[in-house]
């Protein structure tokens, strides 16, 4: 092949779309199914073209619109990569041989790493509102972070009927103004400068302990779930293991054009930081599309 493109998120599937439109063989891989982080969106309302649009179905659109210019491999998790001339790929299911590379493979939610997280999975504690909102209907719920992966967490758990609270470790939110402004219309409790320290229940969730980080007070608030959201972190390590630069926090180091500091290795999307929308995930995978397009001309 030409072109393999690591993750099938909008990065991934508009470089393999480009790719197979500037006539690249390309296959795009993904470990899980296609469409990424996005999936667990709730709601978009900032891509243009849609007003507003489920995560899942703008991600099933991309799929099939670039599944006309490329082969799209799901399930099939990348585990070794090798630099030998050309540059050969390991999945679960076969080996490949190509002449380039583009790491579109985005991030991973992060974790509180406190008492009963872990336990607790799937029993209360999730990492997904579009994926296990609608199991707390009527019941309380409290959705942990301040950014705007948490605020339309919260704000979807609250249309679908739930008693949400928001959790954040300092007295201002980090998401935009305006999911900001529909959080207060909403009369959404935010309970502020508090962190989770432990999450604890019998067979299910039954509540968080959670600490006051200007006064330390410590109380416990009866849940009967927990949403996780307070960011993510680059799914970078297999461009490590093979000699790609990333910053301090991991994340790949790309020029203007896409290109990591290995030759003919690209990556784009949220793995390389920066804004973390879809419509730079998209235009990045583009561009990374063309400069392979460009080097191997
Ligand atoms: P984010 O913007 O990095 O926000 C993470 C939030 O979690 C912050 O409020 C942070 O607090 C808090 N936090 C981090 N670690 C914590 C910890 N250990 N304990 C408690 N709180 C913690 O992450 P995100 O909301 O997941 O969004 C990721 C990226 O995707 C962003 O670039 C975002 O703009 C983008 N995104 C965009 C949209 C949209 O535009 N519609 C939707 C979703 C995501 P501090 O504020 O104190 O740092």
């Amino acid at each position: 092949m030409d072109l393999a493109v690591i993750g099938a998120g909008p990065a991934g599937l508009t470089s393999g779309m480009y790719a197979g439109r500037f006539g690249l063989k390309a296959v795009v891989f993904d470990e899980k199914i296609a469409g990424g982080t996005v999936n667990l969106t709730p709601v978009v309302e900032n891509y243009p073209g849609f007003e507003s649009i489920s995560g899942m179905e703008l991600m099933e659109k991309m799929k099939k619109q670039a599944e006309k210019y490329c082969e799209i491999h799901e399930m099939g998790k990348i585990g070794k990569i090798k630099i030998d001339g050309g540059i050969s790929i390991g999945t679960s299911k076969d080996d490949y041989k190509t002449k380039a590379l583009v790491f579109a493979s985005g991030t991973e939610k992060r974790k509180l790493n406190v008492k009963g997280e872990k336990g607790f999975l799937g029993r209360g504690v999730s990492y997904c509102a579009t994926c296990d909102g609608p199991f707390f209907r009527n019941k309380k719920t409290v959705v942990v972070g301040g950014g705007n992966a948490a605020v339309i967490e919260a704000l979807h758990l609250k249309n679908l009927g739930s008693d949400v609270s928001l959790i954040h470790r300092r007295n201002e939110l980090r998401a935009d103004k305006i999911l900001q402004n529909q959080v207060f219309e909403k009369n959404i409790n935010i309970i502020w400068d508090s962190v989770v320290e432990e999450i604890f229940g019998d067979k299910t969730v039954k509540g968080v302990r959670i600490k006051n980080v200007k006064n330390s007070s410590i109380k416990n608030i009866d849940v009967d779930s927990v949403f996780v959201s307070i960011g993510e972190k680059p799914n970078s390590g297999l461009a490590k293991s093979i000699g790609v630069k990333t910053d301090e926090k991991g994340y790949i180091v790309v020029d203007k054009n896409q290109r990591t500091n290995l030759q003919k290795i690209y990556a784009a999307g949220d793995v390389t930081g920066g804004l973390r929308q879809i419509v730079t995930a998209c235009a990045e995978g583009a561009v990374a599309a063309n400069s392979a397009y460009e080097d191997l001309l």
